[in-house]
């Protein structure tokens, strides 16, 4: 399968390393062009539980430089690129036939993102989903993930079809344990009450996950930030597990000790960070549906507050 990855940080880098090694035919396009030369010039660093190795055979692309029509595209950008980085192969979406089987698959934290792509993308083509793989940069051309995750993915229309089965048995057998499923959308939800709790916390206190139990608060407001994003979601029709939300939370607070979540890795950076797509999208679906959802809009408040104290000091 020709699979190109549109955002190839941490996400994009390890997905398509596996998938490459694989035997799958990987595009990386990103705009990080010291990252991309890293890659062209010595291979991809993938650091895994399967070993510290190079993968070589990768092209490796700016967006705009690309002219295939892959059967599947990654979006891995952050949230606040997608429109971005759409946009930069805008003519490449456009020019495949209508029988092509080109298909889109998000797999970005938050919500939102299905809306920004379908902007872009014919909603026939694109597929929506939510991975709990964990990786991060630890330098140019050079990914690092342990631990083992999931993928579970639907096509937007909601009805599993042949060509998204095609596409999760590509990536289980890159080893990253795919499955088409038709409640996806707990899925996400369940993951976007972790990352509204703990990454929103986090990125406002300057705590690695498990220094938030230095007080009982810490565990308290993510307790509260998950009951309220949970609450949203059971008022938009979706039937989120409150139970294994909140005990992966506490599983977390326990265990991830020194995990620095993104967003507080960004706030440290003085970069964007994706609050607008967790906490402010879950935010903005509360006030539709007429839930109270007060401890995930403060943590929304502080962080848009942080972000404008850096740029306001640029
Ligand atoms: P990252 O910052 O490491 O990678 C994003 C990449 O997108 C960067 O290399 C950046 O240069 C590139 N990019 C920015 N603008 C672009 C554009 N216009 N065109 C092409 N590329 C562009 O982020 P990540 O950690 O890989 O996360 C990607 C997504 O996956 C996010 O939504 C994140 O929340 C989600 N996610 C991350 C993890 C994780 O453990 N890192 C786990 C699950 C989900």
């Amino acid at each position: 399968m020709k699979i190109a990855m549109l955002g190839a940080g941490a996400m994009g880098c390890l997905f398509g390393g596996l998938l490459s090694e694989s035997g799958q035919d990987v595009t990386l396009l990103d705009v990080n062009d010291a990252h991309l030369d890293a890659i062209r010039a010595q291979g991809l660093r993938l650091e895994t539980d399967g070993g510290d190795r190079r993968v070589h055979g990768l092209t490796v692309l700016r967006p705009e430089h690309y002219r295939d029509v892959p059967d599947l595209l990654i979006l891995f950008t952050k949230s606040l690129h997608t429109d971005a980085a759409l946009r930069s192969v805008a003519a490449l979406l456009g020019a495949a036939p209508a029988d092509a089987p080109l298909r889109v698959l998000t797999l970005q934290n938050g919500l939102g993102n299905l809306e920004a792509a379908s902007r872009h993308v014919d909603p026939a083509r694109l597929l929506v989903g939510m991975t709990t793989w964990p990786a991060d940069l630890a330098g140019l051309g050079h990914v690092r993930s342990h631990g083992a995750g999931k993928i579970r993915l639907l096509p937007a229309s909601g009805e599993a079809d042949a060509q998204a089965r095609r596409i999760a048995g590509a990536l289980d057998a890159a080893g990253l344990q795919c499955e088409v499923d038709a409640n996806v959308w707990a899925a996400i939800w369940e993951k976007v009450a972790f990352n509204a709790a703990l990454n929103g916390l986090c990125a406002v206190t300057g705590c690695a996950v498990g220094q938030l139990a230095h007080a009982s608060d810490g565990p308290a407001m993510a307790r509260a930030v998950v009951a309220e994003v949970i609450a949203v979601a059971r008022a938009v029709g979706i039937d989120a597990d409150e139970a294994a939300c909140q005990a992966s939370v506490a599983y977390a607070i326990a265990h991830h000790r020194a995990h620095q979540p993104s967003m507080l890795q960004d706030v440290l950076a003085s970069r964007p960070t994706e609050i607008e797509a967790i906490n402010g999208e879950v935010v903005l679906r509360a006030r539709q549906a007429g839930v109270a959802v007060p401890n995930t809009a403060m943590l929304l408040g502080l962080v848009r507050l942080i972000q404008a104290r850096q740029l306001d000091s640029r």
